[in-house]
């Protein structure tokens, strides 16, 4: 508890920051603690298990050891004064709407909850949680799209509406991207393109991709994964 009660100035100082706190330091948690801190953003890392805590020490702003169904440990630790909390905690379901429900109760303005399964979301978004995210289902869709396809990356950006990295198809080298009418008769857009000196450029209605080049290429899920399938 000394420990909960001498970080709670740090915890605050880091709330007052553009920082998120990241509750359950398991392997989704981890690694999204790690790429907001990579990205320049502070986190307060929050976990039950020692080890973990130990093995984060000095990869993130600050990490502690503490319960997070706990609503006294919580306030010790300024959590409701952070703007953005994510709840990473995931098979242990009672312990995450616990959380979550404490994080409501805190008034925290945006809460994200990583959900196990469509139950588990369910309860979480009866609860109030801002933004529910399934990882796990997420990721399956993912990568069977680019099992199924010929992307070499795939991101799905609603229901029906995706954006995919390709290779330029033959058909579009040396002529410009309105001569080649991808819009007209694939129903897709070329958004960006990367010449083989590795920069990414926006794609405009006069650039002219070339062997080797590849398109980032925004539309409705079927034309652009047909449009992936294209050589
Ligand atoms: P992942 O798939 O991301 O590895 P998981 O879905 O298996 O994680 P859990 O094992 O439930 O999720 O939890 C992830 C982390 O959350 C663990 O490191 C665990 O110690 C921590 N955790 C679980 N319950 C609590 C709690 N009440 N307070 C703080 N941390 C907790």
């Amino acid at each position: 508890m000394t420990r909960f009660l001498s970080f709670g100035q740090d915890a605050r100082r880091i709330a007052e920051a553009d920082s998120v706190a990241v509750i359950g330091l398991g392997r989704f948690g981890t690694s999204l603690a790690l790429e907001l801190m990579d990205s320049g953003t502070d986190v307060l890392g929050v976990d039950a298990d020692e080890a973990v805590v130990q093995a984060l020490n000095g990869a993130l702003t600050q990490v502690v050891r503490a319960d997070s169904t706990r609503m006294d440990v919580l306030q010790q630790l300024a959590i409701g004064d952070f703007d953005r909390v994510v709840v990473a905690i995931g098979s242990d379901i009672t312990a995450s709407i616990l959380t979550a429900s404490l994080l409501l109760q805190l008034n925290v303005p945006v809460i994200w909850a990583k959900a196990v399964d469509e139950q588990h979301g369910a309860v979480l978004e009866q609860l109030g949680v801002h933004k529910v995210v399934y990882p796990e289902k997420d990721m399956g869709r993912r990568v069977a799209h680019l099992v199924r396809g010929a992307a070499a990356d795939y991101l799905e950006i609603d229901k029906g509406y995706a954006v995919v990295k390709t290779i330029a198809p033959q058909f579009l080298h040396g002529i410009t991207l309105t001569e080649g009418a991808v819009r007209r008769t694939h129903n897709v857009t070329i958004a960006a393109y990367r010449g083989v000196d590795g920069e990414w450029r926006n794609a405009q209605a006069d650039t002219v991709l070339g062997d080797g080049d590849v398109v980032l290429v925004v539309g409705p899920t079927r034309e652009v994964e047909r449009f992936a399938q294209l050589r």
